[in-house]
């Protein structure tokens, strides 16, 4: 039970089991009496994709910020993962990228990180959340509507099991980590909190997976594979050793070079990629999961931070707020950032006496500036294409050069290699790179 002096309510519902609930109940249960987090799938007893989680079956590797955050919350979770089966890699030595033409000196900067199945890290982490005695899950129940019986306010939820009864849950904070299925930014509209702006960046995206089986030669490997064909060829594949002695393999492209859905053309797309290793790698395994493919037409970001009135009681997390495209594996960190933030919020909360009153006013403004930074940083990424749409700032041009050099510079500089890296995984902030020495070499190597 959480430590009674911390205590800032009865009861906390989070809305949805995915990433951002996880980490959300998780924070939660040290500052409520109770938490309840309502799942609308049947959650599987064993490591298992699932309906309300389609991006499941594709690649998901966690950031080192999100690896960090989740042992905050849930001290052990690194060795739980390891247990599990998740194969415990070095992220600049065993990951072997090829981008611009080469391929990037493996180097060892001390970032440890671990391959596994979305639904593997997934079923970890709830593990965990289910050994804390003052949270329920209740799953195969669906979250309907929020109650609101105080204007200004939300107070619980209305929730329903498939062919059940409606059920109020009353709340003294409500948690939105329904994903990018949460209509929140459409509720606030109807209910009069005025309309979410909310900025959009169309990346016509399509991920393609199938699993395979190691050879008895290459079981214990763990050596993964990144291979971006050479720009403006968006195509790139991507090769993970994970659980249960498998590779899995995502094979991505936008627009008109989206990978194929079955097991030939897939093939056939791999063999077509930059580099050979993938293909190498692969031909001869069995298929243990034919090719399940996610199409992801467009990154948005839910600006709430700039709505003039937001309920009391509610806060959104995860998915909710931002899909960011997944080539820069964020989405899953940027849940675990807005959880730390209300940690760190609750917690001054609970020192000082408080309490949730506009809780808000301080939470928004902090998850947003995260955001902009996530944002901001998959901007070059985003919008390099001309055929992706959304809003090009005058200074894309500089942007799009920087980028460039500041991979070439990675490849002869092992420091710039090292604070690019820990910029990607969120330890560092990007200004890091915006030092002036590193600026004119990167951008002399750009022209
Ligand atoms: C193709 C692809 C690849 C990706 N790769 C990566 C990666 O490598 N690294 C990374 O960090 N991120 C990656 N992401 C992003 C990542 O999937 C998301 O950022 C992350 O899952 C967000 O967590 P979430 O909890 O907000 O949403 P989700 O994990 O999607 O969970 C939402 C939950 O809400 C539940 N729910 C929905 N509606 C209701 C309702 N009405 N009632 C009750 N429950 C409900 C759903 O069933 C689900 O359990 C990728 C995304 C895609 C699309």
């Amino acid at each position: 039970m959480p430590d009674t002096n911390r205590i800032l309510g009865g009861r906390a519902i989070v809305l949805g089991a995915g990433i951002a609930g996880l980490a959300t109940a998780g924070v939660a249960s040290s500052y409520f009496r109770e938490v309840i987090v309502v799942e609308r799938d049947k959650l599987p007893a064993q490591p298992q994709t699932r309906p309300g989680v389609p991006q499941g079956q594709q690649i998901h590797n966690l950031l080192r910020f999100g690896i960090n955050a989740f042992e905050h919350i849930f001290p052990g979770f690194q060795d739980r993962l390891t247990t599990q089966g998740g194969v415990k890699a070095d992220y600049g030595k065993d990951m072997r990228v090829f981008t611009n033409g080469v391929w990037h000196p493996q180097r060892d900067f001390g970032l440890t990180t671990y391959f596994q199945s979305r639904p593997l890290l997934e079923h970890t982490i709830r593990m965990a959340l289910q050994e804390r005695p003052n949270v329920t899950i209740r799953d195969g129940f669906g979250f309907e509507s929020f109650s609101a019986a105080r204007p200004g306010a939300i107070d619980g939820v209305i929730c329903r099991a498939p062919g059940g009864a409606e059920e109020l849950l009353q709340a003294d904070l409500v948690l939105d980590c329904m994903g990018r299925g949460s209509h929140s930014s459409e509720m606030m509209g109807k209910t009069g909190y005025g309309d979410v702006e909310t900025q959009r960046i169309g990346i016509q995206l399509v991920y393609a997976t199938a699993f395979f089986r190691k050879s008895p030669e290459q079981q214990g490997k763990q050596d993964g594979f990144l291979i971006l064909n050479h720009f403006p060829d968006t195509r790139f594949g991507a090769l993970l050793p994970i659980e249960n002695e498998g590779y899995l393999c995502t094979l991505g492209g936008q627009f008109s070079e989206h990978p194929p859905r079955e097991m030939e053309g897939f093939m056939a797309f791999t063999r077509a990629l930059a580099q050979p290793e993938i293909y190498e790698t692969i031909k001869d395994l069995e298929v243990m999961q034919p090719v399940k493919a996610y199409r992801l037409p467009q990154a948005f970001w839910h600006r709430y931070d700039k709505l003039a009135h937001f309920p009391e009681g509610f806060l959104p997390l995860g998915d909710s707020v931002a899909g960011y495209n997944p080539a820069l594996g964020q989405g899953m960190s940027m849940a675990t950032k807005y959880a730390m933030i209300l940690d760190e919020l609750l917690a001054g909360r609970a020192k000082t006496g408080g309490g949730l009153k506009n809780l808000y006013t301080e939470y928004l403004p902090r998850i947003a500036a995260e955001a902009q930074s996530a944002w901001e940083s998959a901007i070059p990424i985003n919008l390099a294409h001309p055929e992706a749409t959304g809003d090009r700032s005058a200074d894309l041009k500089q942007r799009l050069l920087f980028m460039k050099g500041i991979g070439l510079l990675s490849l002869e500089d092992e420091e710039v290699h090292r604070l690019v890296l820990r910029v990607r995984h969120f330890l560092e902030p990007p200004s890091v790179l915006l030092r002036e020495d590193i600026v004119t070499r990167a951008m002399a190597l750009a022209v």
